[in-house]
């Protein structure tokens, strides 16, 4: 069975006031630094993480352990031409803002779920048939001075008026014919809004940041995160300094970087912090072949938030080679260490260690493995880096790593409760085998919305451990586990801790739990019928405490692949919603239908060529991103092999290489040759009827649970 291509496979301290009053009432109250910056606010959720610190952490407790049981829906919000939904929504003024499907912003009566407006940037005709990874999704919206920021998957950062709905300003962040997207939110600090991209799978990429100015849109600042070819000049001393770092003629393959999600201000201390991510390639011997840390990869970089200018870093994953992200949330603390209270920034990577960082100085207080981490057996504490095992860059060889490539943590946000003093991370338990056995790393070259990453991932021998994921308490001080739940899916969703002694968690099977936060005992499940990949907000508004999550099964993993097609979100088959609980709701939800598994269409009458469908394998990696990886669908796009279009040439060069689906967000590839598309076809349909069994494997499990 083929399922690997080249390409991923796989799968303080505050006293805490309570407020009573409602801001609701305070109509039009101005949300400055002041205000995201209080952490005693209550009655709303003014930012990604709630307020500046990122912290995910509310003192209500109007809903607590001893009542949470009775949590029960009170509004919801059907969003039926929703796709993947991954953000946390706002809340100002008594009034939810959130972000869907190719960035289509909504603001509704919190209380009441009631429309006021709808704003939709036309992604679609924006994006119109390029070849795109970033799956149309947006983590999340940025609130500052009476304007709601929005970053498209195409590239605009775009100022819209938050009473009105209506665009105020559009920048264009970056040459909208790279393979660059943005899946993440912007953020808003000091009459700034900063936002970065994605795209270090998919070409020869330098990663930057971009902060434009709030009212007019001007650009503010920009920070490039690698250096550029020396020959052109550096912009700074810092890409100077970072250059040192790198070898060969790494500019050819930009070097990546690219800061797609973790940005944190930090009002205290009056610094910026950037999360930034992977090379490009991952393979290191082809982007930098005499080795070195590669600056600023994998690290979080300290910014003067008024220019941009280098202030420190901390990296991560020197010279990184496995997809280790350090784009992970960053999150702000106050923590009493050895009876001195530190400034700390806590952040929980994709390489399996967690951070705890003096952010005063940007040293490194300790760091320890959350997960299992076979790359690396500790961080020496006198020079900060990993020690790296054996091998770990598959030099001699493949060689099975754990975490892979989705990380120990991703995007999934964790939170941090100053009450209990732990960290809840949403953490996944997966190994790979890496190699770049058959590779010509002296020549490979990256080419735009060319899917590459100068490594094979491959199916491990073993897995790390006997469940693919876990929510993890963790005490940040003494650097331990203080409880975990083993979980029987991958990728669940980003959490929210609360004064209540409570967190909350979706997972992707549709399930979405309160727990105690200090012991880990479940209080409380709710089934919302479809995979949940969102953290949940929570707000109050006339003395009732509200918890409000966006359900809709979505990000990378998502796309499809066994597992997660075996989760039974197929395309389309199920609706999006925001659910709004609290403990006097009375609303019962419309039934979702049952998982729902894609028939593969039974063509006896094609002749299926087996050579045509060998080369129509080495076309798919233009499809596995959206279509799944091994050809089983997933949430975003439909199920190839249940699709008639291939079965006719006519249909499929219609859609493939003319770009008939455009408006549903299908590319187009005018440059396929006929051959290429008669050999995709072939592959789908050689897939189609080896999968046959599969579909029936899944269909009578289905059978035998009802
Ligand atoms: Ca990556």
């Amino acid at each position: 069975m083929i399922t690997t291509l080249n390409c991923l496979k796989i799968p303080f301290f505050f006293f805490l006031f309570i407020s009573v009053s409602c801001k609701q009432e305070k109509a039009g109250s101005v949300i400055d630094d002041v205000a995201i910056s209080n952490e005693s606010e209550t009655a709303q959720w003014l930012a990604y993480g709630r307020t500046h610190s990122e912290q995910r952490f509310n003192p209500l407790d109007e809903i607590n352990e001893n009542n949470v049981n009775e949590l029960k829906v009170d509004w919801y919000l059907d969003l039926p031409k929703d796709v993947g939904l991954v953000s946390t929504p706002l809340v100002v003024d008594g009034i939810l803002y959130f972000t869907g499907t190719m960035n289509i912003i909504r603001a509704v009566d919190a209380v009441t779920g009631e429309r006021i407006w709808e704003f939709d940037p036309e992604v679609r005709e924006h994006i119109k048939g390029k070849k795109q990874t970033g799956w149309s999704h947006s983590r999340g919206i940025s609130f500052y001075k009476g304007k709601i920021f929005t970053a498209t998957w195409d590239g605009r950062l775009i100022a819209i008026d938050a009473k009105t709905g209506k665009e105020i300003w559009t920048a264009v962040t970056f040459d909208p014919h790279r393979a660059l997207y943005i899946t993440g939110a912007p953020k808003a600090f000091k009459n700034k809004v900063i936002i970065g991209n994605g795209g270090t799978e998919d070409g020869p990429t330098r990663g930057f940041v971009t902060a434009y100015d709030v009212e007019t849109g001007k650009v503010a600042w920009k920070f490039y995160i690698v250096p550029g070819n020396p020959a052109d000049g550096f912009e700074n001393k810092a890409m100077e300094m970072a250059a040192k770092t790198w070898t060969g003629e790494w500019w050819k393959h930009g070097g990546g970087g690219n800061a797609w999600h973790g940005f944190t201000y930090d009002p205290e201390l009056d610094v910026l912090y950037i999360g930034t991510g992977n090379g490009a390639p991952w393979n290191r011997k082809v982007r930098s072949p005499e080795g070195g840390d590669n600056l600023f990869l994998c690290s979080i970089v300290a910014l003067d938030p008024d220019n941009g200018e280098y202030l420190w870093h901390y990296q991560t994953t020197p010279g990184e080679t496995w997809d280790y992200n350090s784009s992970m949330d960053i999150v702000l603390a106050d923590l009493n260490m050895d009876g001195e209270e530190m400034k700390v920034i806590l952040h929980a990577p994709k390489n399996g260690f967690f951070y705890v960082i003096n952010r005063e100085t940007g040293k490194l207080i300790s760091a320890e493995p959350f997960v299992e981490t076979t790359w690396a057996t500790h961080i020496d504490m006198q020079t900060g880096k990993p020690v790296e095992t054996k091998n770990a860059r598959y030099e001699n060889g493949p060689v099975d790593i754990t975490p892979n490539p989705w990380g120990a943590h991703t995007w999934h946000a964790m939170s941090y409760n100053p009450q209990t003093g732990l960290v809840y991370i949403p953490a996944l338990h997966q190994s790979v085998k890496f190699s770049d056995e058959g590779i010509n790393l002296e020549s490979w070259q990256g080419r735009d919305f060319a899917a590459g990453t100068a490594a094979h991932m491959l199916e491990a021998d073993q897995q790390p451990r006997d469940y693919p994921a876990s929510l993890i308490a963790w005490d940040p001080i003494k650097q331990k586990e203080a409880w975990s739940v083993p979980q029987d899916v991958f990728w669940n969703a980003g959490t929210l801790t609360t004064a209540g002694n409570l967190v909350f968690q979706g997972r992707s099977d549709g399930k979405f739990l309160a727990y105690n936060a200090e012991t880990g005992e479940v209080l409380w499940t709710f089934d919302a019928g479809l995979g949940i990949s969102a953290a949940p907000t929570t707000y109050k508004i006339n003395g009732v405490q509200y918890v409000s999550l966006l359900v809709g099964f979505g990000g990378g993993y998502a796309r499809g692949g066994y597992e997660s097609h075996k989760l039974g979100w197929a395309y389309g088959a199920h609706t999006r919603r925001l659910i709004t609980f609290s403990l006097d709701g009375k609303k019962d939800l419309p039934p979702q239908p049952p998982r729902f598994f894609p028939r593969p269409i039974k063509d006896p009458e094609f002749i299926l060529d087996e050579d045509l469908a060998i080369q129509g394998y080495n076309e798919y990696w233009k499809c596995f991103n959206c279509h799944g990886d091994g050809m089983f669908g997933g949430s975003m796009a439909p199920d190839l092999r249940a699709s008639p279009i291939p079965l006719d040439f006519n249909s499929f060069a219609a859609v493939v290489r003319d770009g008939l689906k455009n408006n549903m967000g299908m590319p187009s590839y005018p440059e396929m040759s006929d051959e290429q598309l008669e050999a995709l076809r072939h592959f789908i349909r050689k897939r189609a009827r080896e999968t046959y069994p599969v579909y029936e494997g899944l269909i009578a499990e289905q059978e035998s649970q009802n």
